[in-house]
This record gives C-alpha cells, sequence and structure tokens, in this order.
C-alpha cells in the first residue's frame, strides 16, 4: 500500500533527518501532506537545545491544529523517517490527522540501539497502533531501513563522543 508518492516523501523525510543530524539533533523528518498532494509543513527533529519534546511529528500536531482547518486534518497523510513515539502518536490523534506512513518501525530502532548497547529510554517503544485507534498506518519500508540504521548508528556514535 506504499506507492512511489508515497516513497518520494519519505525520501524528503530522510533528507530532513539526515539534516537533523548534521545540526546535532537526532536523526529524524516529517511532513505533512494535504489530500491533493500539496506538502503543508515539513521539519525535523531539534532536541539539541535541551527541549526532548522538540519532534517533527509533535510540531506538525501543533501546525495543523493552528492552521488546518479541522474538516480537512482527517485527510491529510503524515510522512515520517520513523514510526511515531507515544507522544506523537497521540498529539495525531487528538488534533485528528489521517494516514501515517513511516519508514522504520520503533521495533526496528529499539534493536538497532540494542546492538549499539545503548540504555532503553524510559518512554515505553510502543507502536502507533498500542496507542491511539481509527488510524491507516503504513510501514516500516524495508528498502529505506539500512539508510536509517547508518544515521541513527552515526547520531550514537557522535553523542557517545562528546560525553
Ligand atoms: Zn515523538
Amino acid at each position: 500500500m506504499i506507492d512511489d508518492t508515497d516513497k518520494k516523501h519519505l525520501i524528503r523525510c530522510i533528507e530532513l533527518a539526515q539534516e537533523a543530524l548534521d545540526n546535532g539533533d537526532e536523526p529524524f523528518g516529517s511532513m505533512l501532506v494535504a489530500k491533493d498532494g500539496r506538502v503543508l509543513f515539513e521539519d525535523r527533529n531539534r532536541v539539541s537545545n535541551g527541549d526532548q519534546t522538540r519532534h517533527p511529528e509533535f510540531a506538525i500536531a501543533k501546525w495543523a491544529a493552528q492552521n488546518v482547518p479541522e474538516a480537512e486534518r482527517k485527510d491529510a497523510v503524515v510522512y515520517t523517517s520513523g514510526e511515531h513515539c507515544p507522544m506523537c502518536a497521540a498529539a495525531h490523534a487528538w488534533v485528528g490527522l489521517g494516514r501515517i506512513v513511516y519508514a522504520a518501525s520503533t521495533a526496528q530502532f529499539t534493536s538497532w540501539r540494542a546492538e549499539l548497547g545503548a540504555q532503553p529510554g524510559r518512554v515505553r517503544p510502543l507502536t502507533i497502533q498500542e496507542v491511539i485507534e481509527n488510524t491507516v498506518v503504513d510501514g516500516p519500508v524495508e528498502e529505506f531501513a539500512e539508510r536509517i540504521k547508518a544515521l541513527h548508528v552515526a547520531r550514537y556514535r557522535m553523542a557517545n563522543v562528546q560525553q
């Protein structure tokens, strides 16, 4: 159910994730696309300023609440390089956005982190469907896994050099 248009948007999300990494943030990128295919908003992770809630999917939910009429939100699609965390999944549902397409899953991140020897975080690694209901969710897209994993391995190595 992932078509070429979906993949094109996911590739842009991965570019945004790379931009985040290059700026010292965690490598995640996301975008909001209207029913007619217009890109409404895009953002990337911005946690390096010390606010750990600066996830792009959370920024999208807040942007949509301010800028997209409520009736149009259910037809807007969120594309993201990594599956929503519970905070972002809840925000997505609270503001009434539609389908979610992600490139890499939380389960993949969890296994990659374990391979690197990283400690699990305090937020449980739930799937989107464990957090919200009545939402079409597509992902992961296996062909992007290696590229995304490489971003996260690079991030992990950078973070550990800094400590
Ligand atoms: Zn999040």
